[in-house]
């Protein structure tokens, strides 16, 4: 197993997790040289705040707790695609590089909706383009959200 799918095993069972303490399927890790420095998972509902995403959050509280603000050399393993708001978080902090899972397309389906890429729509545009891997651990990654959203709505 390569270190990318080391890491990604990592952010979905932290995807598992959320769920465990009532939030949606969604985990983060970041990784500098070879080593995690931080981890976080949705906490939408038990905070009460719709912008905490597993990858938002993880900024947010990272940069807080450390004053490190550039993480242009920085890798972020999201479980799944991030939203457009998050890959926008990406961009403020110069995210080096960004592997994920499943796509914003895979997680839209199972809604019954279209999705789109939405995180190179967001990089595309922008002043910074982190580099992206996709579809690290697609199938295991998707196993999760189809649990979750079978029988939850999107919050
Ligand atoms: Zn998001």
């Amino acid at each position: 197993m390569d270190n990318d799918e080391t890491f990604m095993k990592q952010a979905i069972e932290l995807s598992k997790l959320a769920v465990a303490h009532g939030n949606e399927p969604f985990g983060a890790v970041l990784v500098k040289d070879g080593e995690v420095v931080f981890t976080n998972e949705n906490q939408i509902y038990t905070r009460h705040d719709p912008t905490f995403h597993g990858e938002a959050g993880l900024i947010r509280e990272f940069c807080a707790q450390t004053g490190v603000a550039d993480l242009r050399e920085y890798t972020m393993y999201s479980s799944c695609e991030p939203c457009f708001m998050c890959s926008g978080a990406m961009v403020w902090v110069k995210l080096g590089r960004l592997v994920y899972g499943a796509s914003n397309t895979d997680l839209e389906h199972i809604l019954g909706n279209e999705g789109c890429n939405c995180s190179a729509l967001v990089f595309d545009n922008s002043f910074w383009h982190p580099q992206v891997t996709a579809g690290v651990l697609r199938d295991e990654s998707l196993a999760v959200l189809k649990d979750y959203f079978g029988t939850h709505s999107k919050g």
